[in-house]
């Protein structure tokens, strides 16, 4: 075989899959990594303090309805059942999310039966928006003014810090309303944690011979020339010495906390009112709920826009805002021997499981390409999607 010399920029999912199979391919694979981590924002740690697994980036709930990636995943680690049921917190009350029947009735102090609650939310929603576009269009369509307020408009606003009048209804999509009394937060076939971590699971899929890592370690553009190709999972506008401008990111703080026994009784609370400043509080130890620990640990996480020096968590894409994005797309795609991958690199708001399947994809193509002696595009998937 041909092997090739192929240099993985970031040690995050997209990297380590495809690491992954290009070693088990017998291709020279190296890893550079700015971070002293392998796993990027999912990267997991135990907590020298508590012994709990701490989600040291946010939450992170692994949820796919891709065979592919659940098999895949399911290679390099035991997943222990998981399922996410959040609560959230608006004007004193505590709900559950998304919103399902027991939140309707107790938002509306009242004992609907399915039918009844679709009837209902269908008159208070605003039907006369056909085709919503933006978030709050979306929210004021599928569950009215009253839901919108409580639970959409003062939690978006904080993680956004944009009106969700100017945020793509896409990001709202995100969460299904539901007329039962199931409160799992995903709709998705399979659901879990990784019993070791992330971050064990993903130094898993890096443990191929002929995968060297390096940690602390940036990567220049100029260093291509020493590879036969390049997967790059950083962020796109980096790539080109951020010459048309930054991308817009929101970023994260997390203030942490330590407590004895349990401080709120499940993993992940949302606070919902505009003048509360975080938007959740996460207790990590309920993402382990077969271990048991006597101490706990939590983060209030707060949001605010991603400067020079941050880590980017959130593109944000708002709608009619693409030129920028476009430019850079248009540089990417005049590079040769680059293919970007990921979250960061074609800039867009990804969950674990699609980050997975695209690299998987991006693997498939590598292979097809490989075999024909083609160059490997810049992206497999387009950033414009
Ligand atoms: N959201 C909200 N209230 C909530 C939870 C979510 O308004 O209590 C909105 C918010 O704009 C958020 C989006 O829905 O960015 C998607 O929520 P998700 O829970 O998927 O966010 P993630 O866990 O990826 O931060």
């Amino acid at each position: 075989m041909n092997v090739k010399n192929i240099a993985l920029v970031g040690a995050g999912f997209s990297s380590a899959v495809i690491a992954n199979q290009l070693a088990s391919d017998g291709h020279k694979v190296t890893v550079f990594e700015s971070r002293p981590h392998v796993g990027g924002n999912s990267h997991s740690a135990r907590d020298s303090n508590t012994g709990v697994m701490v989600h040291v980036f946010g939450p992170h709930i692994f949820h796919t309805d891709n065979d592919r990636v659940w098999a895949f995943v399911n290679k390099f680690g035991e997943f222990k059942a998981y399922v996410n049921r959040v609560k959230a917190i608006t004007k004193d009350n505590v709900y559950s999310l998304p919103i399902n029947l027991l939140t309707i009735n107790q938002f509306f102090n009242k004992t609907f039966r399915p039918a009844e609650a679709r009837a209902f939310i269908e008159s208070i929603a605003d039907s006369t928006i056909e085709n919503p576009e933006s978030f709050e269009e979306q929210a004021m369509r599928f569950v009215g003014k009253d839901l919108y307020e409580a639970f959409f408009k003062g939690y978006t606003l904080k993680q956004w810090g944009i009106h969700p009048k100017d945020l793509p209804a896409s990001i709202l999509k995100r969460l299904p309303v539901r007329f039962n009394y199931d409160d799992n937060y995903f709709n998705h076939k399979y659901q879990g944690m990784p019993k070791d971590g992330y971050t064990a699971l993903i130094e898993r899929m890096f443990d191929v011979p002929g995968i060297g890592i390096k940690l602390n370690t940036a990567f220049l553009p100029e260093q291509k020339a020493d590879f036969d190709h390049v997967f790059y999972s950083g962020p796109l506008d980096a790539w080109f010495g951020h010459i048309n401008g930054r991308l817009p990111y929101r970023t994260l703080d997390f203030e942490t906390f330590y407590d004895d026994g349990d401080y709120q009784g499940t993993a992940v609370v949302n606070y919902c009112d505009e003048d509360i400043p975080y938007t959740r509080i996460t207790e990590h130890k309920h993402f382990s709920p077969w271990e048991s620990h006597e101490k706990t640990i939590f983060y209030k996480e707060y949001s605010r826009l991603c400067e020079a020096g941050d880590i980017p968590y959130y593109p944000i894409r708002l709608t009619g805002e693409m030129s920028q994005l476009e430019s850079y797309i248009k540089l990417a795609e005049q590079e040769t021997n680059v293919t970007f991958v990921g979250r960061l690199a074609t800039y867009r708001y990804l969950d674990m499981d699609v980050t997975i399947k695209e690299a998987l994809e991006s693997v498939d193509v590598f292979r097809g390409s490989h075999s024909k002696n083609e160059r490997m595009p810049a992206f497999v998937i387009s950033p414009l999607i």
